[in-house]
């Protein structure tokens, strides 16, 4: 049974892998990159809860949820990559003598933290604010990896872009994740012990299951050698706690009496102990959730009163729906081919922590590009077609996800009496947003000097920030793109001649 779990654990880390390494524009051929996030129960749920939608990929994790009903807590050991992963690093850093195995085995008052987190993130969700994506494990490891590990590992030798990508606050991300990994060296598994939101909610859900793993009291000779090998720390020697079980079946194959199975109950097998957590305890969390809630909300938001550098995606949900539905995965900047879409620190508030925003001197939206809007396991950025995106028939008018200014005081021709039209030469929309008005300036010395001074038609302009990426002024661009005149908001708008849609 150990090895068979080995197997599968080793498929699916390595289809964890493959989904992100073929999120890719040059790879992405039809493949489902998306599917761990669907088969997510609790990213489904955090997402019912704010949105009242399950979108329909997200359907997926009901089948997680029902056989975790019948089999147990299995995807922590069998499916979750970070368990996985979890796993591979306890068994590589956390290599202790039987006795301390013992010790550090035992079922522990710490473990039940998971449950308050779980109870403040729902509430959370329930009030309208999903911060689910923070803890989510697969959520994590995703962002982990496409905005810290695979750019770090992108080199010559391993050449995964076709360029070296940047991520504002990677290393951080990064850095969360090598904790959570290096923990094990302290307690093996601590993660899906004490901290994971996701295996809470299926050690709820696996408490009544049917199949489980079952002590014969009569052939166990109480020498807790199944203790030593218990990934979960659910005292399988004793009355195993069902909520806290892995199923890594390391217990069974400890055994030397044969005392373990795994399956329905058996006359003589041992009483189960339900989930130990303090009503008390549970109740400080749902406060601390309560509280927390006008606090992301009163710090400040594109929620509250639209920002200039909160620029999203085209296909993005009005900033309301979008903070409801948006679980922070990152799937759409690995998948971004110019690296314009970036996590946002503060710029959308506590709440935005992590949401996509496209910051222009890093990349530009490409025109024909829909990519971010495939891969959102829940469509906070929905799917468009090409067509709809330019403005093609039947479509009466080009996403538009904001517009570009001119910052005359740093502009070439503007400014240094110098000719430039880069701006103009890089604008994709036709006609052209950016239009010439030719002047002859006199210069220092009185000599008139032929310009072409640019000018933005902000009726025509799509904010896809080209123009401030090419911009020869380097450090901060003499055009440059902010919300206003973006598609999904009624109120972001500015008051203009002639027809904005
Ligand atoms: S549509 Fe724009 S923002 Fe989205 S992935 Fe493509 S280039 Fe990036
Ligand atoms: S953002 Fe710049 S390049 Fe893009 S349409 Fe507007 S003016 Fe043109």
């Amino acid at each position: 049974m150990r090895a068979l779990r080995r197997y599968h654990a080793t498929f699916f880390l390595g289809m964890f892998l493959f989904f992100l390494l073929v999120s890719d524009f040059r790879h992405l051929r039809g493949y489902d990159v998306s599917l761990f996030l669907e088969l997510d129960p609790l990213t489904a749920l955090g997402g019912l809860l704010t949105s009242h939608t399950l979108y329909k990929g997200l359907a997926w994790s009901l089948v997680i949820l029902l056989s975790t009903l019948f089999l147990g807590r299995f995807f922590c050991s069998w499916v979750c990559p970070l368990g996985i992963l979890n796993q591979l690093a306890g068994y590589l850093f956390n290599r202790r003598r039987p006795v301390d195995a013992y010790a550090d085995n035992r079922y522990r008052s710490i473990f039940r933290v998971k449950y308050y987190l779980l109870t403040a993130l729902l509430l959370l969700a329930l009030l309208g604010g999903l911060q689910i994506g923070l803890l989510d494990p697969i959520a994590l490891l995703e962002r982990s990896f496409a905005v810290g590990v695979l750019p770090a590992v992108h080199g010559r030798e391993i050449p995964l872009y076709p360029y070296q990508p940047y991520f504002h606050g990677g290393i951080l991300i990064s850095m969360i994740l090598l904790g959570i990994l290096l923990a094990n060296r302290f307690m093996p598994r601590f993660w899906c012990r004490v901290m994971c939101p996701l295996g809470a909610l299926l050690g709820v859900f696996a408490l009544r299951a049917p199949l489980r793993i079952r002590r014969d009291v009569d052939r166990c000779t109480s020498c807790s050698r199944c203790l030593e090998a218990c990934q979960g720390g659910c005292d399988p020697h004793t009355e195993l706690r069902v909520s806290e079980c892995h199923l890594c079946m390391n217990c069974i194959e400890a055994c030397s009496e044969g005392a373990l199975h795994y399956g329905l109950s058996q006359p003589r097998s041992s009483v189960h102990q339900s989930l130990d957590i303090g009503r008390r305890r549970l109740v400080e969390s749902g406060v601390t959730a309560l509280a927390l809630f006008p606090m992301l909300r009163s710090s400040r938001s594109a929620f509250a009163h639209p920002v200039p550098e909160v620029i999203r995606p085209p296909g993005a949900l009005p900033e309301g729906d979008f903070l409801a539905r948006c679980i922070k995965c990152a799937a759409c900047m690995r998948v971004c081919p110019t690296n314009v879409l970036q996590p946002a620190l503060l710029e959308a508030g506590l709440e935005g922590l992590w949401t996509p925003i496209l910051i222009n001197a890093q990349g530009y939206c490409e025109q024909y590009c829909v990519l971010c809007g495939q891969v959102c396991p829940t469509a906070a950025i929905r799917p468009l077609s090409v067509a709809e995106k330019v403005g093609a028939k039947p479509f009466p008018h080009p996403i538009r996800v904001g517009t570009a200014f001119f910052d005359r005081g740093r502009c070439l021709p503007w400014a240094m009496h110098t000719p430039c039209i880069v701006c103009e030469e890089m604008c994709p929309t036709s006609p052209k947003a950016i239009w010439f008005q030719s002047v002859a300036i006199p210069d220092r010395e009185g000599k008139p000097v032929a310009l072409k001074q640019p000018f933005v038609e902000p009726s025509r302009c799509i904010g896809c920030g080209i123009c401030e990426n090419k911009c020869p002024v380097v450090d901060q661009a003499a055009i440059r793109v902010t919300s206003v005149g973006e598609s999904r908001s009624q109120r972001n708008k500015m008051i203009l001649k002639g027809d904005v849609a």
